[in-house]
């Protein structure tokens, strides 16, 4: 187990989109950073060498968040690598295939909640278990990617998603006033339209290009814009934010 002065964040699902945009940013802004992946080990490790080549700390842990098997196996290897943790950013999560209601298999549902809701819980838990002054942790920050649809609700083409979304800004708030005397805030951000693979594994590639007329702000936001905000949640300027869900979504 390694110790050393620099602060520790932990991105799920970093290997690609988001998720790299806040592990490059957060490692530019002096955080060693540990970058999860579930399967495609080559992204994190592109993710991790593009830190190293500019001077930072990164390592890739392989874990899939909606496991309880792969939670611990994300934790243990953040604990072998740097053997502290200040800040988690809850990034992962998946999305479906257009489909109405009537639609929706059980299967589909199960593992929707799973990555999307129970995996942003349990790693969350890991976190407050490390992070919190209760515990003899230095307090820390927490970061939970929302989304738009939690308030818009995507009719007909993924309600079950926007409601796993709904699930995340419950969470957020509540969480925020149960650890705020831990010493540990905590903040979602809700992307808008943001063009990344994500539509892609949905099935609707084009979706960020289609619906950007939809957006005021007349096109689709960048991964990095999201890391921005990130990037604000987890810094020192929002040491007064907690329980706050910030819209990235050009006004949509
Ligand atoms: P993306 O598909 O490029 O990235 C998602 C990442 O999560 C991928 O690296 C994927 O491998 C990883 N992941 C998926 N399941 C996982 C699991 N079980 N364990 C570990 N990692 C897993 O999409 P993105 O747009 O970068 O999405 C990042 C977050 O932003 C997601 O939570 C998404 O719901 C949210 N979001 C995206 C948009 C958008 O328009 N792109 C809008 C609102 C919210």
């Amino acid at each position: 187990m390694k110790i050393s002065d620099q602060p520790v964040l932990l991105v799920t699902g970093g290997s690609r989109g988001i998720g790299a945009a806040v592990c490059l940013s957060a490692a530019e802004h002096g955080w060693a950073v540990a970058v999860n992946y579930a399967s495609n080990r080559p992204a994190a490790d592109a993710v991790v060498a593009a830190i190293a080549q500019a001077g930072g700390t990164a390592v890739a842990v392989e874990g899939d968040v909606g496991s309880e098997a792969g939670v611990s196996a994300i934790f243990d290897a953040v604990d072998k690598a740097f053997g502290r943790l200040d800040g988690l950013v809850n990034n992962a999560g998946i999305v479906g295939m257009p489909a109405r209601i009537d639609e929706i298999t059980p299967e589909r549902l199960d593992r929707m909640l799973r990555v999307n809701v129970s995996g942003s819980i349990l790693c969350a838990a890991a976190a407050v278990r490390r992070m919190s002054v209760r515990h003899g942790g230095k307090g820390g920050v927490i970061v939970n990617i929302s989304s738009m649809a939690a308030v818009l609700g995507s009719a007909g083409q993924y309600v079950d998603y926007a409601a796993s979304k709904g699930a995340i800004d419950s969470f957020t708030i509540g969480l925020s006033r149960e650890v705020a005397s831990d010493g540990i805030r905590v903040n979602a951000v809700r992307p808008g339209i943001i063009d990344t693979e994500l539509h892609a594994s949905g099935g609707l590639p084009d979706r960020a290009r289609e619906l950007s007329p939809s957006v005021p702000l007349k096109r689709p936001g960048t991964a990095q814009e999201v890391a921005d905000a990130v990037l604000y949640l987890l810094s020192p300027s929002s040491s007064y934010v907690t329980g706050a869900i910030l819209n990235v979504s050009g006004g949509r």
